[in-house]
């Protein structure tokens, strides 16, 4: 069974991935970002709680986060498999995740590590776009990968596109400064419990898509 987890600065190109996967393998995948923002507009009890957290890039404390996922992942659909994307985000998230699994007789198959330069995903978030569909959130650039018939609106599901407050510079270096403390050093957690499954991020996306496809080959 493929219990897989996404690893991978942001920008790095893993939730669209994340998804590419899930259709390959049949398996159902979450991101736990989109889960929050979604949470947040609805204006439920939980995304009032953590609502200040994501709007300044910080992490919503580890009980919230492991409550939500341990939730998504007793759903009758992740039992035939899951991809993770935007957790765990730091060791200790990794360890809930391993006694969660391990509660259930599951473990994890593999990690999937898109490698990205800071200074290139610095160059993707500031420009990028996303879908306010949080049933699409399909992401475009504006220069990059601008959203082809009309600027302001996704190609895919036609709604309007928007700049994540989340997306604006100062969120932006926090969000890279505590991947770069706190979440860069699951690759060497997972290298190390040979689950890592690497690749170069600075590719289209059909390469990238490619290069996992020949990792699990391998
Ligand atoms: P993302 O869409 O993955 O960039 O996540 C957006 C925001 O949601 C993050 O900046 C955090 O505030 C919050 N978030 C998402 N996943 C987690 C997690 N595993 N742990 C803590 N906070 C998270």
């Amino acid at each position: 069974m493929r219990n897989i987890v996404m690893l991978g600065v942001q920008g790095s190109g893993k939730g669209t991935q994340a998804e590419m996967l899930a259709e390959k393998f049949s398996v159902s995948t979450v991101s736990t970002g989109r889960l929050f923002r979604s949470r947040i507009e609805e204006g439920t009890e939980l995304g009032r709680e953590i609502a200040p957290y994501v709007e300044r890039g910080d992490l919503v404390p580890k009980d919230i986060v492991c409550r939500v996922v341990a939730d998504w992942m007793d759903a009758p659909s992740a039992r035939k498999g899951f991809i993770l994307d935007g957790f765990p985000r730091n060791v200790a998230q990794a360890e809930a995740l391993t006694e969660m699994l391990a509660e259930n007789g599951r473990t994890l198959s593999d990690v999937v590590y898109i490698r990205l330069s800071d200074e290139e995903a610095m160059r993707r978030l500031s420009g990028r776009r996303v879908c306010a569909n949080r049933d699409c959130e399909t992401k475009f650039h504006v220069d990059l990968h601008p959203s082809k018939r009309d600027p302001n609106r996704c190609d895919r599901c036609g709604s309007e596109l928007v700049h994540r407050s989340d997306d604006r510079s100062e969120a932006i270096s926090r969000r890279l400064a505590i991947y770069g403390s706190e979440t860069k050093p699951l690759v060497e957690y997972y290298r190390e419990r040979g689950l890592l499954r690497e690749v170069d991020g600075e590719q289209s996306i059909a390469e990238v898509f490619k290069s996992i496809m020949e990792k699990f080959r391998e």
